[in-house]
């Protein structure tokens, strides 16, 4: 699978607007994985498969994978300020 890479694409230009702030709850979260399989730019994982937010203040230009790794935590352990 082809994996997007914002820094290697000719459209990676950067999109007007602001960065928003990335936060995992360390409670719910339980190492399904989803979030950084989605979005490895702004999620990692720990020794224990755990979500580790690797990138806090996302810029604009990938707030929609951001935003889909989150919709997609089975725990809803990942919130997004707007
Ligand atoms: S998808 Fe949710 S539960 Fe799974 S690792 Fe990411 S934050 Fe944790």
């Amino acid at each position: 699978m082809e994996r997007w890479n914002p820094r290697g694409s000719a459209s990676a230009a950067r999109v007007p607007g602001r960065d928003v702030r990335v936060r995992v709850d360390g409670e719910r979260c339980v190492g399904h994985g989803r979030c950084y399989e989605i979005a490895e730019e702004v999620f990692g994982e720990d020794d224990r498969g755990h979500c580790v937010v690797q990138l806090a203040e996302v810029p604009p230009e990938l707030q929609a994978k951001a935003r889909q790794g989150a919709a997609n935590c089975p725990e809803r352990a990942i919130e997004i300020d707007d």
